[in-house]
Formats: structure tokens, C-alpha cells, sequence
């Protein structure tokens, strides 16, 4: 710029030639041409421009320079000059020096018009006369500077507006105290709180619990500079009213940087998770539960085969197809058999003839029915021979409900089998024994009867046709016992015939009388029905039915009743009694079975085994029998039987007083 402003043609200027300039105005030139700080001077009335080489960047490639030497200041910085002209000219009228600090202004440089900021000042310069002979510009233009924090400023700004307008929660923590400078309502909601809450707080000091979780994280993301990456972590905090809020979080803690580099804090991105790991953590407790109900559950088949292989007890498992799948040891010791040998039907083998049809009826029957079942059969052992066990199976339901099969043990009940045998063989002794006498004595009596009421011995008439009445109870008594002794050994045969029910009945009402004398007995409807079926037997079943109708109903009539019901018919004898409690019902056919209601003070005698030899009557005449009842309601006893086939009567139907007993 010296040589620029020594080449200039000052002599067209006003203020001409440098010759003639004053010293001052020659010191001022040279003074700011040699500095190194960007300078213009104004001088003389006309403002004329000076500037030196610090100030010559400041106007661009394409514009001021060097036009702008050596013109007017409202030429030279014509576009400006509404702003700066009248400060200019106020230090020419003596007026004090002024400073601005990022101004902007209008300019032309690099061929368009556009904005620069500038921080200067404007000092008056004097003339050797001590007049203000000019103005002295010190200018820095600061646009670079200017747009730069603008851009920063914006940078900032979006970046508060990003931080704000999040979804996930940010905070910025200064200094170790943790303090937040900037958070968002993302980040203000997982601690429960509102952003004015927390603003300008210490983290720690609002969530003091979370501290020992949080704070080493950030120590050392503080301290390294390394960012950390937490994933799913749990959290646990109290809310502004004391509420605990928990849940998990993904962070992100990064070192927040000084642009030297240094850090001053750290800023924590986090991620709410809270659904997702709840979810994750329900899918895996559900996975754990079924874990350990399957270790449970192995646990307990360890415990059952453990204790199924060392006992002496037969143990069975059978599927809902009622197949067996698993045999234990004892099973194998007994039978001499392999596992294999006996799973599925394998075992029915081993079962005594006699038996095989009647269980394995027995045994498919109670699969349909899922209920525990409970029998006896004989079951041949290792040396062949057969040993009488008693069967209990529960039946096995899955933890859903369904049925899955049965699971057995067997007891060797030979020992017992004998002991009652025995028993049984004693009990046909004697009755055998008894009824030779008792069958003479009833024959006595009769004479003796048909003697008295010949002789007209009205006492002893009455009086022997008692005794035989009692003779007569007796000896159906003692017939009750060797049917059963006979039904024990296997011994029980029917002989079936085909007859008319009817004609049965018919029977039954022309004895009744004598038998139960005073008792009025209805047989009512009896319709003609064929049956095949044992004449005695079927005879002993409506006696049975009967005479406890008479012994339990000491009043009332009784009625005997015989319908068909399709292929069946079906027999009923009713009574107005004491009746039968409903737990009651289904044991009186069992063997021995009787109610205790306190009878024996009435005068009621019996054994409980009537009952349980007709159920085996008509149980082997593939027939029902079943009794109805309510308490003091009295009660009805039935029996169905299956109807002939052939509707027409056998040829002699065997009559009462033939019977083998
Ligand atoms: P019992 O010889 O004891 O009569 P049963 O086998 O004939 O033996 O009957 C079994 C039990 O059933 C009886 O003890 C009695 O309690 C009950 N019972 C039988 N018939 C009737 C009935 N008609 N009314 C009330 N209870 C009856």
C-alpha cells in the first residue's frame, strides 16, 4: 500500500500533492501505513481514503481496492456511509472518539454487495495547526468471527431443540457434582419429574439413591474419555412425591468436550426399556418355571421308579390306550418275565384262564369309565404257579385335566385266599351239616302239624306252624351260606330254562301268603315276559328282594312289579320302609354288607349276604340289579334280565321244591 499510496495521483485530488500535505498529515499516513493492525485514514474536508495492507483483505478481490484509495469517503465507502458518515464528520467537528464492536455494515466487495462486521473505532487525528485535519479508522472486520458464533449460537439452539423434542431422555451433567445443564421432559419423565424440576440441579443430589448404581459409570466415562455403552440396566428411584419408579434403561454415557478437547462433563442418552426387558424377563421366568417344573418333574419319576424298583409291590403305568408301559422290577422277579415281554397286552398271559376274561373285561371297563378300579385275579410266577393278587389302580390325570392312564400295584393275597377259603369250606361244612336236621325237623313238624289240626289241638297247631315258619327261616339262611360257599369256590352253575316271568311270579304269590302271613304284597302290573334264566335262582333273587322288603317295612304294602322294557324286563319290588341312606346304596349288594342303623334293637336278623348273592345271580345272567331310595321314603329294589329270543315258553319250566338246595 506505500506504493500504491507513493504512485497515487494526489495532485487530483483536493488535497494535492504530498509536498504539500502538512506534517501531520504525513506522520498520520505513514504512522498507519507501517502498521501491522488494519487502519484507514479520512482525510482533509473531503474525507480522502488512505489504508494500509492490513485493512487491503477486508475489501475483497473485486471492488474497493484499489479504487477506493485516494476517493472521498462518501465515494469510497458509499454503500456505508448513511452509518458512518455522520460519525465521521461529528470527529471533524470536534466531536470524541467512538467505538463499536461488531457492527454490521453494508459492502461491496468481491463484485457483490453483501454485510461485514466490524469492531472499530473512529479518533480524531489532529493537524499541525491542532485542528482536526482527518479521522483515524483501527478497524477489525470480525464477520468470520461474527457468522461463526452465529453458527454456533444456531448449532446450539437446534441442538437444545433436538435435545427437547427427543423421545429418548438426554441430559447434560457438568462436573463431577453432576450438574444438569440441559435435559429433556424424556429424560425429566423417567425420574418422574417436570424439566423446571431438575434444570441447574445436581443429579445425585435429586436422586440421591441412584448414586451408587450410576455414578462410577460416570466417573470413569469422566475421567477416560471413553464412551459406555450400558444396556438394560435396572433403576430404581423415587419420584418427586416419594413414589418409587423402577424400570430399565439403555445408556449411553459419552465425555461432553470442551472444543480443546477437554472435558467438563458427560452427556447421558437413555433409552426407557422398561416394556421390553419386562417382557424379556417374563419370557425367561416362564422358561425358568418351565425348567424347573421339568426338573420337578424328573425329579418325582426319579423318586416314583426308585421306589416302584425296590419294593416287592407289583407296579404297573398304563397309557389312556390302556396299554402298559412300564412294568417295575417285581413284576419281572414274579413273572420270570422281561419288561418287554409283558408292555402292552404282554401280561394278560400271565393271568390265570379263569380269570383272564372277567379282568381284562374288568380292566378295559374301567378306562371308559376313568375311575379307580379295584379286583382280584390269579397271576402265574416264575415257577408256574398261579398266586391270587388283589389289583388297586388309581387312575393318573395330567396336569390339564386329561386322563392319562392308570397306574397299578398288585398284593399277593394267596395267604388270605386260603385263610377264607378255608373258612368258606368250614361254613359249607356245618351248613351242610345243619341242613340234613333242620330239613327233618321241618318234616316232623309238618306231621306233627297236620297231627294237631287233625286231632283240632288248636294251641298246638298255631305253635307248629310257627316252629316251622322259624325252621323254614333257618333253612333259607343256611342255604344263604352254601350259595355263597359254592359262589366262592366257583361252584355257583346256572341252569338256565326259558319261561314266563310271570309264571315265576305267579308262584311266588301263591307262597307268599303262608310266608308272610298279614302282609298285603300287590303284584301289579306282571306282564307275560320269556325270559332263559335259572328258575331257583331268579326264584331266590324276588324271595330276597321280598323278604327284606318284609323285615325292613314293617308296615305298608308291598308291591311286586314285572314290565318289559325293550329287549329287557324288568322286575321291582317295592316297599313303604325305613328306606336307605344314598352311601348307603351302593354297598348293600356287597358281601357281609350291612346298614348299622341300630336294626338289631328291632329284631332284625340277617347276615348281608342275601344281597350279594343276588348281584351275583344276576351278574351271571349278564342282567342289572340296583336299588332306589331315600331315607324313610322306602325303597325299590330292581333286577333286569335279558328277554328271550324264542317268545314261546320251554317245555316244563322247573317248579319250586325241585330246586338242588
Ligand atoms: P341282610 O341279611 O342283612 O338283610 P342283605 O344283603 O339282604 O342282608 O341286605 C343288606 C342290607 O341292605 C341290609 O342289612 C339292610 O340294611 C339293607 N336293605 C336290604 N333291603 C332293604 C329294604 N327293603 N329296605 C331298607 N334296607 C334294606
Amino acid at each position: 500500500m506505500g506504493a500504491l499510496t507513493r504512485a497515487f495521483n494526489w495532485a487530483a485530488t483536493s488535497i494535492g500533492k504530498p509536498e504539500s500535505w502538512t506534517q501531520s498529515h504525513l506522520t498520520s499516513v505513514n504512522m498507519m501505513l507501517t502498521s501491522r493492525f488494519p487502519m484507514l485514514v479520512f482525510w482533509g474536508p473531503d474525507l480522502i481514503t488512505f489504508y494500509n495492507d492490513a485493512f487491503r483483505p477486508s475489501l475483497g478481490n473485486d471492488g474497493k481496492h484499489p479504487g477506493s484509495l485516494g476517493q472521498p469517503g462518501h465515494i469510497s465507502w458509499a454503500e456505508s456511509w448513511p452509518v458512518i458518515g455522520p460519525m465521521i464528520n461529528n470527529i471533524m467537528n470536534g466531536g470524541e472518539a467512538v467505538w463499536f464492536e461488531d457492527q454490521k455494515l453494508p459492502l461491496y466487495r468481491d463484485g457483490k454487495m453483501g454485510y461485514a462486521y466490524w469492531t472499530y473505532s473512529f479518533s480524531p487525528l489532529l493537524d499541525d495547526d491542532g485542528q482536526v485535519g482527518g479521522v483515524l479508522v483501527t478497524c477489525n472486520e470480525t464477520t468470520k468471527s461474527v457468522e461463526s458464533t452465529a453458527r454456533l449460537a444456531e448449532s446450539e439452539n437446534r441442538f437444545q431443540n433436538l435435545v427437547r423434542e427427543a423421545t429418548i431422555g438426554i441430559v447434560v451433567l457438568e462436573g463431577e457434582a453432576w450438574h444438569i445443564s440441559i435435559a429433556n421432559e424424556a429424560f425429566a419423565k423417567l425420574i418422574g419429574r417436570s424439566t423446571q424440576d431438575i434444570m441447574g440441579k445436581n443429579l445425585f443430589e435429586l436422586l440421591p439413591e441412584a448414586r451408587s448404581e450410576f455414578e462410577p459409570i460416570m466417573q470413569s466415562v469422566y475421567r477416560d474419555g471413553k464412551s459406555i455403552q450400558n444396556n438394560n440396566a435396572a433403576y430404581t428411584v423415587q419420584d418427586k412425591n416419594g413414589q418409587t419408579i423402577e424400570g430399565y434403561v439403555n445408556v449411553l454415557y459419552q465425555p461432553f468436550r470442551e472444543e480443546d478437547g477437554t472435558i467438563t462433563g458427560i452427556i447421558e442418552i437413555i433409552q426407557d426399556v422398561t416394556d421390553k426387558v419386562k417382557a424379556e424377563l417374563q419370557v425367561v421366568s416362564m422358561y425358568e418355571n418351565e425348567k424347573s417344573l421339568h426338573r420337578e418333574i424328573a425329579e418325582s419319576e426319579e423318586r416314583f421308579r426308585n421306589m416302584a424298583e425296590s419294593t416287592d409291590v407289583l407296579i404297573a403305568v398304563s397309557n389312556e390306550k390302556a396299554e402298559s408301559v412300564y412294568f417295575n422290577k417285581a413284576w419281572e422277579r414274579f413273572t420270570g418275565r422281561s419288561q418287554q415281554d409283558l408292555l402292552g397286552f404282554g401280561w394278560t398271559d400271565m393271568i390265570h384262564p379263569e380269570d383272564r376274561e372277567r379282568f381284562v373285561d374288568y380292566y378295559m371297563e374301567s378306562f371308559k369309565k376313568q375311575e379307580p378300579f379295584a379286583n382280584e385275579f390269579r397271576l402265574k410266577n416264575n415257577d408256574g404257579n398261579y398266586r391270587w393278587q388283589r389289583v388297586l389302580g388309581p387312575p393318573r390325570f395330567r396336569p390339564d385335566g386329561s386322563f392319562a392312564g392308570y397306574i397299578s400295584s398288585c398284593f399277593d393275597i394267596t395267604e388270605q385266599k386260603q385263610d377264607e377259603l378255608r373258612k368258606n369250606d368250614f361254613i359249607a361244612m356245618v351248613s351242610h351239616e345243619l341242613k340234613t336236621p333242620l330239613t327233618s325237623i321241618s318234616g316232623f313238624l309238618q306231621l306233627l302239624e297236620m297231627d294237631a289240626k287233625k286231632n283240632n289241638y288248636g294251641f298246638s297247631t298255631a305253635m307248629t306252624a310257627k316252629a316251622r315258619r322259624q325252621v323254614g327261616k333257618m333253612i333259607t339262611m343256611i342255604n344263604g351260606f352254601l350259595n355263597v360257599s359254592r359262589l366262592e369256590a366257583g361252584k355257583l352253575d346256572i341252569h338256565k330254562t326259558r319261561f314266563d316271568m310271570a309264571d315265576l311270579l305267579q308262584e311266588i304269590q301263591a307262597d307268599a301268603d303262608s310266608l308272610y302271613p298279614g302282609r298285603k304284597l300287590v303284584f301289579d302290573p306282571v306282564e307275560h315276559t320269556i325270559v332263559e334264566a335259572d328258575w331257583h335262582k331268579i326264584e331266590n333273587v324276588i324271595s330276597n328282594f321280598l323278604s327284606n322288603a318284609v323285615k325292613y317295612a314293617p308296615n305298608g304294602s308291598i308291591q311286586i312289579a314285572c314290565v318289559q322294557k325293550d329287549n329287557l324286563v324288568e322286575v321291582s319290588v317295592a316297599d313303604a320302609g325305613i328306606g336307605i341312606r344314598k352311601e348307603d346304596l351302593g354297598k348293600i349288594f356287597d358281601r357281609y354288607y350291612r346298614i348299622e342303623q341300630g336294626l338289631s334293637d328291632n329284631g332284625v336278623s340277617g347276615f348281608g349276604i342275601g344281597l350279594y348273592l343276588c348281584a351275583e345271580i344276576i351278574q351271571r345272567h349278564n342282567g342289572k340289579i340296583w336299588a332306589e331310595s331315600e331315607p324313610g321314603e322306602g325303597a325299590v329294589f330292581y333286577f333286569t334280565l335279558p328277554r328271550g329270543t324264542d317268545l314261546t315258553p320251554g317245555p316244563s319250566p322247573t317248579k319250586r321244591g325241585v330246586s338242588p338246595e
